[in-house]
């Protein structure tokens, strides 16, 4: 099993070093290997997806990622900026699948921002098309507005397709997923007014027939983030596009109370994934010594589950997360009166000592 560790900037290195950590106390044998991506990249190499790390990632059966990302970058051209190392890595390994799960762990109810009667157990799983929809499509540009309701005005248009082969291979993921899981899928689209999303709908509901097991109902894109919020836990599996899953993940990722318990994993059609915590890098709290790990090391669970075909090591590891927040160990962005305010090291110390 070789694994690509990419940990990138800000708090990825900190996060990462205790994945990798966790990663090595367990009795199975990985190939690790490190390389530099993002800003760092950028630093050594002057790209923030340097060939070298990406052949690395490309020959992995897997790739833990960290995060990339800082301000001082925001002036460079945009494709050497080190967000753009995610995209490169997601085009060229094909990672169209992104899972989010929200798990509202019982410990960490008083964390979020809902009540707790509507957290409690909540158990969802945002699965987001992650390389087609309107941050792919092309054309898109700036230019000089041919029409509409300033001709001859500077305007800036995207384009928003998808196809249905794209269509059909999500709705999949999504049903299989649901197999898995509670057998429900919801399909979030905006149909009434966006062509691109009745042809999103078509297509699931066709699919839908091949798992008569497995119920669908379908949700406007407005309505979904309402339900969010209202009644998260009426959903199981939600399935929906790059843009919508974007912003629909981030929210359900404060359901739970802080985005550093959020793992997500993006895979390709051979399983062949990337596994990396839902948050960026951090810039304001990097160095200090104080980010939360779990995210990293609860994607590093789905990364053996996944990828890996390591089930039980990645039960092993989610108990040992449980475990940890039970003996009420908390980093700052979870911490709460009662509980104990650790830091990232001692929280990856607490994982290991949990798995042992
Ligand atoms: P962010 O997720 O890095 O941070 C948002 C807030 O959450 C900050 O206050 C931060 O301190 C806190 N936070 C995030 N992760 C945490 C953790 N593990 N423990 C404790 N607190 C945590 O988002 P941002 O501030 O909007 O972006 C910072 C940089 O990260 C930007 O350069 C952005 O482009 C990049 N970014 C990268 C990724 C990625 O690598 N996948 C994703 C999002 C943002």
């Amino acid at each position: 099993m070789k694994i690509a560790v990419l940990p990138g900037d800000g708090i990825g290195t900190e996060i990462v070093e205790q994945a990798v950590r966790v990663l090595k106390a367990l009795d199975l044998k990985f190939e690790l290997e490190s390389a530099l991506v993002g800003g760092a990249a950028y630093d050594a190499h002057g790209h923030p997806l340097p060939e070298a790390t990406l052949k690395l990632a490309k020959d992995a059966d897997a790739v833990l990622f960290g995060a990339v990302g800082d301000w001082k970058y925001d002036t460079l051209d945009r494709p050497l900026r080190p967000e753009q190392a995610i995209l490169g890595l997601r085009k060229n390994l094909g990672l169209f699948a992104n899972f989010r799960p929200a798990i509202c762990y019982e410990q960490l109810v008083g964390a979020s921002s809902l009540k707790p009667e509507l957290v409690a157990g909540l158990d969802i799983l945002i699965i987001r098309e992650l390389t087609g929809d309107i941050y792919f499509g092309q054309p898109r540009g700036r230019r000089v507005s041919p029409d509409g309701h300033f001709p001859g005005a500077e305007e800036a248009f995207d384009t928003m397709r998808y196809t249905r082969p794209e269509i059909e291979r999500i709705a999949r993921v999504a049903f299989e997923a649901a197999r898995k899981r509670d057998k429900r899928v919801t399909s979030v689209d905006k149909a009434n007014v966006l062509e691109t999303f009745q042809l999103w709908k078509d297509v699931v509901t066709e699919i839908g027939k091949e798992y008569p097991d497995v119920a669908l109902d379908h949700m406007y894109v407005d309505n979904a983030a309402m339900q969010l919020v209202k009644a998260p836990k009426k959903f199981d599996v939600v399935v929906t596009g790059n843009m919508f899953g974007d912003i629909l993940s981030d929210a359900a990722a404060m359901l739970t109370g802080s985005i550093g318990m959020l793992p997500s994993a993006s895979l390709n059609s051979s399983n062949q994934g990337l596994y990396e915590p839902s948050h960026g890098s951090a810039p304001d709290i990097a160095g200090k010594g104080v980010a939360n790990p779990l995210a990293t090391i609860l994607s590093a669970a789905m990364m053996l589950r996944f990828s890996l075909n390591q089930a039980e090591a990645a039960d092993r590891i989610e108990a040992a997360v449980q475990k940890v927040l039970a003996q009420g160990l908390r980093t700052p962005d979870i911490y709460s009166e009662g509980t104990t305010k650790v830091g990232t090291r001692e929280m990856g110390d607490a994982v290991l000592n949990a798995l042992a």
